[in-house]
């Protein structure tokens, strides 16, 4: 029996690091999957490279902004249409931004929070009356380490992440009665495409990012994306039934630096 047979999880940010890692490994664990990201073309790839490698998987994917609050219904009814039932939501698109406090532009702070906690809550909300049918429905926020380590520079990121917590905490107090869990997950440095194209920019490779130490963790690395879906997968699957409201630290132990 794999962990999570039976289940129908939508992933948001798909296409990306940490939701593509996730999205193949609840494939391998017996996952149908709605995977969302705005990004088409990517989508496509990593839709077409987890079937291609994991023999059955099944996957449904949308191309979509979930930035606009319509979006949310939209992926319900597409999940819903689909595969007639939602047991897993990981929410886990996010977008970054480089404006310290003192030059943050109000447009900024408008698609921050809404692609980095409101798509969260609007989801949420909607992926709710399904999650509550499933009898063991579970949501997972992908928040980050800067929710409880704000730096100077990422002030609209790090206080997006931090309502996430609120959010997970608070929607976990209300929705226990009706049996839906809420959890969190926080990574800490983890190596995507994000951040290979970024130090790309500045002379540096996959291999040269892998090698280095860093002074971001005690570990002293980036961690890969699969070490960041393996608790998401773990807070998704019933082994987590008495996890509700909880946050679990990805980050190769970040906050006792
Ligand atoms: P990523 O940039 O590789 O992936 C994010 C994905 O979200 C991308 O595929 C992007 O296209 C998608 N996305 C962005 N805006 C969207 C929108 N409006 N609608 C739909 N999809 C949209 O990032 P990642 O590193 O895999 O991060 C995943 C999550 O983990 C994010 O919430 C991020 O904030 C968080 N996180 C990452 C790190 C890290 O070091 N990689 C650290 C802490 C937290």
């Amino acid at each position: 029996m794999a962990r999570l047979d039976g289940k129908v999880a939508i992933i948001t940010g798909g296409a990306g690091g940490i939701g593509a890692a996730t999205a193949r490994l609840f494939a391998e664990e017996g996952a149908r999957i709605v995977l969302v990201d705005i990004d088409a073309p990517t989508l496509e790839t990593v839709d077409s490279e987890i079937r291609a490698s994991v023999p059955g998987a099944e996957i449904a994917p949308l191309a979509i902004d979930v930035g606009q609050e319509s979006a949310a219904r939209a992926i319900v009814d597409h999940a819903l249409a689909r595969f007639g039932r939602i047991d897993v939501l990981v929410n886990n698109a996010g977008i970054r931004s480089y404006e310290p406090l003192d030059q943050a532009r109000a447009e900024t702070w408008a698609k921050i929070l809404s692609v980095n906690l409101l798509s969260y809550a609007y989801l949420a909300r909607e992926a709710l009356p399904a999650l509550r049918r499933s009898g063991k429905g579970a949501i997972v926020n992908i928040s980050s380490t800067h929710a409880y380590n704000p730096r100077g520079g990422m002030g609209q990121y790090d206080a997006a992440k931090a309502g996430i917590i609120s959010l997970t905490k608070t929607l976990a107090f209300e929705e226990v009665g009706n049996g839906v869990r809420v959890n969190a997950v926080c990574p800490g440095l983890t190596l995507t495409p994000f951040h290979v194209r970024r130090f790309a920019a500045e002379g540096k490779t996959e291999q040269d990012l892998r090698a280095e130490k860093t002074n971001h963790n005690i570990q002293g690395r980036w961690a890969d994306p699969r070490e960041v879906a393996y608790p998401i997968l773990w807070l998704a699957s019933d082994e987590a039934s008495v996890m509700t409201a909880s946050v679990i630290m990805a980050d190769g132990g970040t906050r006792v630096l």
